[in-house]
C-alpha cells in the first residue's frame, strides 16, 4: 500500500484506523479505490466502511483534524473534510434490502462481509482492514482478487441486476475501462435483465447517470458497440440504433477529442456531451426530444443538443461552399457552436478545404478581436446604443478579413459606418 498510495492518503488511512481501534469500531477502506490500488490504477476516492457507528466514527474523525463534517443520517453516510480540502467518505457498514425491483434499498447496519455482500461485483467487493495490528489486510469473501486476476466481471449472486439494473451499464462500464470480460453467467442474467424490460423502471436522472458515465470512460466506442449488441440502446430510445455511419462517427469523434484534448488541455471538453449527440443524430427531432426527456437531460445541455443539431448542417454547408469565402463568415458560422459542437463538426467533416477552416477558426480566428472596445467609441463621441455591438460586430469581421490592420484603420472604419 505504501508503495502505490500518495503519502498523504497512506497517512491518513492509517491515522484512521488508529483512531477506529482506540474507538472500539473497526474501519476498512472499501470500493474502487481497494481495486485500483491492486491493479495500480490511479484512484483517489477514499471510502471507508465502519463496523459499528461510522456516524460517531465519522465525528471523531472530523474532531480528531479539526475538520468540516457532513452526515446523511438516513443512509448512515458522511463525508469528512480535511483543513487542506482532503475529502473521506464514512459509511457504517450495512445491508440493504429491495422492497421491490429497483426501489432505492432500506438499510440495516451489518457487518463487513454483509457490506461487500449488498455491492455490485466482485472486483468492487473487496475491502482493505484498517484498524491497528490487521492493517493493510485485504479482506476478499467473494474472490475479487481472483476476478481482478482473471480480468472478470462477476456479480456477487444471481439477483444482483434484478435488485439495481444500474448495475447493467455499470457491468460495460468496467468491462471497457480494464478491458475486462463479463463473465458469462453474469452476462446470461444481464441478458435477462434487459429483456424483463426492468431498466425501464430506472428513474431518468439514474439512467442518465450510467449512460454518461459510460459515455465519459475514455474511448467509450467498445462498451457503446457492446451496449447495442445487447440491445441496450432501445432503453434511451426506441429506434435508436448504433448505425454504421454512427460507429464511424464516433470513431472519428475518437481521434478528434485527442487532438482537442493534446492542443488545448485547459479547455475541458463535456466528452459524454460529444458522443450523445452523435448517438442521436439518426433521430427524429422528436425522437431527439423524447430521448432528452427520457433522460432527463438538464436545459443547458438538451439545448446544446438541438442547437448543434440544427446549426451542425448549415455550417457545414456554408463552410464547403465553393467560392472562396471570408474568414469572417466562417467565424460567424463557428462562433456560435459550443466545443462538444465544434467536435462533432471536425469529426464529420470530410473535405481539406472545411478542415482546413477549423483548424483557421481554432488557431487563430477565435483569438482576434478589435482593438477599440465601447469606451473608445464613447470617446469618439458615438451615444451608446444598438449601433455599438453593430460597429463592434464590422471591426471583428474586418480584423478576421485582414481590411483593417491597426487601431487607426478600425477609427476610420468606425466614421465611415457612423455616418452611413
Ligand atoms: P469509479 O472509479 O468509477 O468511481 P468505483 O468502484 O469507485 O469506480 P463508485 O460508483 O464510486 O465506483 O462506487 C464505489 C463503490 O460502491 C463501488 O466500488 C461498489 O462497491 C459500490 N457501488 C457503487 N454503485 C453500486 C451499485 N449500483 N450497486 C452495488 N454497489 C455499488
Ligand atoms: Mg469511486
Amino acid at each position: 500500500m505504501r508503495d502505490h498510495l500518495p503519502p498523504k492518503i497512506f497517512n491518513r488511512l492509517e491515522e484512521a484506523g488508529s483512531l477506529a481501534e482506540r474507538s472500539g469500531v473497526s474501519a476498512f477502506a472499501v470500493g474502487g479505490l481497494v481495486r485500483d490500488l491492486l491493479l495500480r490504477h490511479k484512484n483517489l476516492d477514499v471510502d471507508i466502511a465502519v463496523e459499528g457507528d461510522g456516524m460517531a466514527f465519522a465525528h471523531l474523525l472530523a474532531d480528531h483534524y479539526k475538520g468540516g463534517l457532513k452526515t446523511f443520517e438516513r443512509f448512515a453516510t458522511a463525508f469528512v473534510v480535511y483543513p487542506d480540502g482532503f475529502k473521506l467518505d464514512v459509511a457504517s457498514a450495512r445491508r440493504e434490502n429491495y422492497a421491490h425491483p429497483t426501489a432505492l434499498p432500506t438499510v440495516a447496519s451489518s457487518s463487513i462481509k454483509e457490506d461487500l455482500y449488498r455491492r455490485d461485483f466482485t472486483i468492487n467487493a473487496l475491502a482493505i482492514h484498517l484498524n491497528g495490528n490487521h492493517f493493510g489486510e485485504l479482506i476478499d469473501f467473494y474472490g475479487g482478487r481472483s476476478d481482478l486476476n482473471k480480468k472478470t466481471i462477476r456479480v456477487l449472486h444471481d439477483r444482483s441486476f434484478v435488485d439495481d439494473p444500474t448495475r447493467v451499464f455499470r457491468a460495460l462500464r468496467f468491462a471497457q475501462r480494464f478491458g475486462f470480460r463479463i463473465e458469462n453467467n453474469t452476462l446470461r442474467l444481464l441478458k435477462e435483465t434487459a429483456a424483463d424490460e426492468l431498466i425501464h423502471r430506472l428513474s431518468g436522472p439514474r439512467l442518465r447517470n450510467e449512460v454518461m458515465l459510460l459515455l465519459s470512460e475514455k474511448n467509450p466506442l467498445r462498451a457503446v458497440r457492446q451496449m447495442a449488441r445487447l440491445e441496450l440502446l432501445r432503453f434511451l430510445h426506441s429506434s435508436l440504433k448504433l448505425t454504421p455511419y454512427i460507429d464511424a462517427l464516433c470513431a472519428k469523434i475518437q481521434h478528434a477529442i485527442a487532438w482537442w484534448n493534446q492542443r488545448f488541455p485547459d479547455r475541458p471538453l463535456d466528452q459524454a456531451l460529444v458522443y450523445f449527440m452523435a448517438l442521436v443524430e439518426g433521430l427524429s427531432g422528436s425522437a431527439v426530444d423524447a430521448t432528452l426527456k427520457r433522460l432527463t437531460i438538464p436545459n443547458r445541455q438538451a439545448s446544446q443538443v438541438r442547437m448543434v443539431r440544427s446549426g451542425l448542417s448549415s455550417a457545414l454547408r456554408g463552410l464547403s461552399k465553393s467560392r472562396r469565402s471570408k474568414p469572417s463568415e466562417a467565424y460567424r458560422l463557428l462562433a456560435a457552436l459550443p466545443d462538444e459542437g465544434f467536435i462533432l463538426l471536425v469529426a464529420k467533416a470530410r473535405s481539406p478545404k472545411v478542415k482546413r477552416s477549423l483548424t483557421t477558426h481554432l488557431t487563430r480566428c477565435q483569438h482576434v478581436k478589435p482593438s477599440l472596445t465601447g469606451s473608445d467609441l464613447k470617446a469618439m463621441g458615438l451615444k451608446p446604443g444598438p449601433l455599438y455591438k453593430k460597429i463592434l460586430d464590422r471591426l471583428l469581421d474586418a480584423r478576421l478579413n485582414g481590411e483593417v490592420k491597426t487601431d487607426a484603420d478600425e477609427r476610420d472604419l468606425v466614421k465611415k459606418i457612423a455616418t452611413l
